[in-house]
């Protein structure tokens, strides 16, 4: 690149100039993104994304997609094949995909130089063992007794522990660093445990297992990555994943931390999510609520609104919760240029128009977008009996009430003017219709007279309306920080019992009918919509709300 100016690069974009500007690594840039294939990735994992790959792509280098599979009992092809799909969707294309396994190996030879080296050794406590003596922040941990084992004694043990002559938990090979250190990640880690399960990749072939920090490094290390990029909490591992490298004398690859993406009322963890999914809290890893990079896709987020969205968030090292409410305000930045605009009426109420004949039908155009004249428009058919919201009629209005009321006159959007003359009510004394008249002088919004009306409303025709299924969905929690629970502060206590609200059968206009799976639109009045991609009622597809057309960010910012 040759350019050394990093006015309003993020740190870390500024430290590949700087890496640059100092050729230590050659002017190369290598990234890499390193999922546990134990879940589907969330839209902090899309954070994680943005950074690897967008890094690599704007400084000419490459980025692979690699498995960190060392988890076998957790792992799973389902997952392998998910986080495909979501890094493609997110608009990567990485170089090459690779694994951990593809390593292990590798690692086994470099664990024995260690063990030759006298720098690792075989420990034979009991796990509660080993973790009782690590020690604490402030006090040191202790020696094993096992911690002077010889070299020869240790390549044995090591031997046998890859055989499978042990069961598990019997014997850990850990590095001899230093039980004192103030770093615990430095107290002696454990560099492999005994495993006998079935791994998703490699089936029984081994029954050792690598830990994160003796594979992450290593793995970095042989592909030459430059520029690994983390989360924070990695950060005191750094140490360590420096001290490996050094020890093995191989490609020196670099760690670098940033703070993780915390968006409010939204909780990031696999592990949780995942029990979500298997507690049958949510429908499904892609069920709409979820903070998945699938159910964000299923409820109709697009990748452009999440890459707009990471972008206002920006890279820094500082932890901090981010307004959710920012996804959707990219959203509809998005959405308000493009999305075509129908109309749709979710608890409907009957209005009869008297004066309109019986039988009679007319076709009213409606634009597609307003914003936009190539858009085009279409036809909406008029006739007798329409809909309208219940909630935009009222009995004995308030001041400022600009909808229908007894004698009060509103807009029809694209058609006509109408006046409520009567109420027909239910023996409960529910009002089940409205009667109207129409002023056929109004049509297009004007009047001869030049009278306004204040009120705007969408409607159907009752006999010309699809009956849809709609589905609205608010926050899955109704706590604003989901990430910093204690241990026992259970994430089930701040689930929010009326996330999800289903309208069986919404009226829509026709058009509405063609929606294809995935498609976008707004309903008036109502927000911005997508087509769900997998159920459909009556024969159409479901449509799930993305989000509400009141834009609480923008608002908020206009006042600071
Ligand atoms: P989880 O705790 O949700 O399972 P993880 O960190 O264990 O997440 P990995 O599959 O190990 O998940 O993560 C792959 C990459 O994504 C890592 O580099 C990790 O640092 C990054 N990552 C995970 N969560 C976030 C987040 N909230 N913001 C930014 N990056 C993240
Ligand atoms: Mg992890």
């Amino acid at each position: 690149m040759g350019d050394t100016d990093t006015t309003g690069m993020d740190f870390i974009r500024a430290r590949v100039v700087e890496d640059n500007t100092t050729d230590r690594f050659n002017g190369k840039v290598q990234t890499r993104f390193p999922p546990e294939p134990n879940g589907y990735l969330h839209i902090g994992h899309a954070k994680a994304i943005s950074l690897d790959f967008g890094i690599a792509e704007e400084f000419g280098g490459k980025c692979k997609l690699r498995f960190d599979d060392t988890n076998p009992t957790k792992e799973d092809e389902e997952f392998v094949h998910s986080i495909k799909e979501d890094v493609s969707w997110l608009g990567h294309a990485w170089e090459e995909v690779v694994f951990a396994s593809d390593y292990f190996e590798q690692l086994c030879e470099w664990a024995v130089k260690l063990i030759r080296d006298g720098k690792a050794y075989v420990d034979s406590q009991t796990p509660e063992e080993i973790t009782a003596t690590r020690g604490t922040p402030t006090e040191v941990g202790a020696d094993s007794p096992f911690r002077n084992r010889s070299v020869d004694e240790n390549l044995d043990l090591f031997e046998r522990m890859k055989k499978g002559e042990f069961p598990n938990g019997t014997h850990v090979l850990r590095a001899k660093i230093d039980m004192a250190h103030a770093n615990l990640n430095m107290r002696d880690p454990v560099m492999y445990r005994i495993l006998h399960a079935h791994h998703h990749r490699t089936g029984d072939e081994w029954c050792i297992y690598p830990l994160y920090d003796w594979a992450h490094g290593q793995s970095d290390s042989l592909e030459q990555v430059t520029h690994s990029l983390c989360t924070l909490e990695f950060e005191n591992h750094r140490p360590l994943y420096d001290w490996y490298i050094e020890q093995l004398g191989i490609w020196p690859s670099r760690q670098i931390e940033f703070a993780p993406l915390n968006p409010s009322y939204t909780m990031l963890s696999k592990r949780r999510l995942r029990a979500l999914v298997e507690e049958g809290l949510v429908s499904g890893w892609d069920d709409p609520r979820m903070p998945t990079i699938a159910g964000l896709r299923r409820r109709g987020y697009t990748a452009r609104s999440i890459a707009e969205f990471l972008k206002k968030v920006g890279v820094s090292k500082t932890e901090s919760l981010v307004d959710v409410g920012l996804l959707d305000f990219s959203l509809r930045e998005e959405l308000n240029e493009n999305a075509r605009r129908l109309m749709a009426v979710l608890d409907p109420i009957r209005v009869v128009i008297t004066n309109y004949p019986e039988g009679r039908t007319e076709e009213c155009r409606a634009q597609n977008n307003p914003g936009d004249a190539g858009a085009g428009d279409r036809p909406m058919i008029f006739s007798r009996e329409l809909y309208i919201e219940r909630s935009d009629f009222m009995d004995d209005p308030p001041k400022k009430y600009f909808r229908l009321a007894p004698g009060r006159e509103v807009r029809l959007k694209h058609a006509f003017y109408i006046t409520c003359t009567d109420v027909v009510r239910d023996d409960a004394g529910e009002i089940t219709e409205l009667l109207c008249t129409y002023d056929p002088e109004s049509r297009g919004g004007e009047t001869p007279d030049g009278r306004k009306v204040k009120g705007t409303l969408q409607w159907v025709s009752a006999s010309h309306a699809v009956n849809v299924e709609v589905r609205l969905f608010d926050r899955l929690f109704v706590k604003e920080e989901m990430n910093t629970l204690g241990a026992d502060d259970d994430f089930r206590n701040y689930l929010n019992p009326d996330s999800l609200q289903v309208i069986p059968a919404a009226k829509a206009e026709a058009a509405v009918a063609e929606l294809q799976p995935g498609d976008h639109c707004q309903f008036l009045r109502h927000g911005y919509f997508c087509a769900d991609t997998k159920e459909t009622a009556h024969g159409l597809p479901v449509i799930n709300r993305i989000t509400g057309l009141r834009d609480t960010w923008a608002k908020l910012q206009q006042k600071q």
